[in-house]
């Protein structure tokens, strides 16, 4: 349902992606792994829109998205939500209003059904009990998993995890993970960069490996762990594990 053809995108005049080519499908759990400033981050910031892309396509659902376009953009994303590293939580609001903000004062979704879902949403996170706290009473794992819960209620196809446990406390990560492992067996579409190589080796469809702004290698996780085909990738993966 998104396809990334030789996509280039530069910060100034400094190269960072390079022909980046890749595809995920519905259901798909991707992982994209490399190298700090391999530009992973950046390709997550090309699909939003964030960074506008020198060269190249994002086809998403079958049609090419036009960056330049505001009415394009917005329906991008609608489609595509992306949680970052730092969770930016609305401090003055509860769980349940950061959670409810966005569908129902941007959307103008109606307030009750939003509620309802707004608390599902929250109870697959594990956070259920917590709705009613502000953010500074909460865990950095917990508050990463509202910014999860506050993603998803807009109702995205797919969702962009960017490093989502890296500033976490090492006792958090474990239940954030669990919440994507969560969201990964119900069936929806994630586009994953993360450190955790045991994580993105146990829950991934696919692994993209990435260095220098280029997609080396693409393959299961089996092949790109245990059988990579290019020499970079076995440096990577010969440190990592
Ligand atoms: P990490 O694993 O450390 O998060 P990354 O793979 O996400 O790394 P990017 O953040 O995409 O890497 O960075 C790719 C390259 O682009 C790096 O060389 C980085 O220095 C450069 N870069 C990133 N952001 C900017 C920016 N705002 N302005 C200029 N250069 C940038
Ligand atoms: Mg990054």
């Amino acid at each position: 349902q998104l396809d990334i053809i030789k996509l280039k995108a530069a910060y100034n005049d400094q190269p960072v992606l390079e022909n980046v080519t890749l595809s995920v499908e519905k259901g798909d759990i991707v992982s994209l792994i490399g190298p700090s400033g391999s530009g992973k981050s950046t390709l997550l910031r090309v699909l939003m829109g964030l960074l506008l892309p020198k060269e190249g396509q994002v086809v998403l659902e079958n049609s090419v998205v036009d960056y330049t376009n505001k009415n394009a953009l917005r329906q991008l994303r609608e489609s595509i939500a992306i949680v970052f590293q730092q969770y930016n939580l609305f401090q003055n609001m509860t769980v349940l209003e950061n959670v409810m903000i966005t569908p129902t004062k941007v959307k103008g979704w109606p307030k009750k059904q939003v509620e309802h879902d707004a608390r599902r949403l929250l109870e697959r996170v594990g956070l259920s009990h917590r709705i009613n706290a502000y953010p500074d009473q909460l865990s950095g794992g917990q508050q990463q998993r509202v910014a999860i819960a506050r993603a998803l209620a807009l109702k995205p196809t797919i969702l962009l995890l960017d490093e989502v446990t890296a500033a976490l406390d090492p006792e958090m990560v474990n239940e954030v993970l669990d919440t994507i492992r969560e969201l990964a067996s119900e069936g929806i579409t994630l586009f994953i960069v993360s450190h955790e190589m045991s994580f993105v080796r146990e829950v991934s469809s696919k692994v993209v490996f990435m260095a220098d702004g280029q997609v080396v290698e693409t393959g299961s996780p089996q092949q790109v762990f245990d059988a990579p085909t290019h020499e970079r990738t076995r440096q990577f993966v010969s440190k990592i594990l």
